[in-house]
């Protein structure tokens, strides 16, 4: 479970201390989080390959499908309203979440092929 929680933090795969990124960004000032190429503490590669992060987008689609239901359910059948809120509720928590899942695809990306996968 403490895979998970550091997963979620983006920490280093490897040894778990080290951070990932060096800001988280900000979708409101569209600026994208930035990694760093290696680990502070460890010294761990993050891009273990060119074009290793190709695979993290398939993880961010399912994040965002996730979120995406959650907040259908939530707006739709439980507060009950159009599908005019709805649609413009989606887009307004996908833009914001946006380097959230950027930040989150990449680091359970990492961790699916560090050590024992999570
Ligand atoms: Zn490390």
């Amino acid at each position: 479970m403490s895979r998970y929680i550091k997963a979620i933090q983006c920490k280093c795969p490897k040894c778990e201390k080290g951070a990932i990124f060096k800001d988280s960004g900000n979708p409101i000032f569209f600026k994208m989080p930035k990694m760093y190429k290696s680990c502070e503490a460890c010294g761990y590669v993050f891009e273990r390959e060119p074009g290793f992060f190709f695979g993290a987008m398939y993880v961010s689609y399912s994040l965002a499908v996730a979120e995406l239901v959650a907040l259908l359910v939530v707006v739709k059948f439980i507060l009950g309203f159009g599908n005019i809120v709805l649609v413009i509720s989606v887009a307004i928590l996908a833009f914001l979440l946006s380097t959230f899942n950027f930040r989150v695809s990449r680091s359970l990306w990492m961790y699916f092929f560090e050590r024992k996968s999570i």
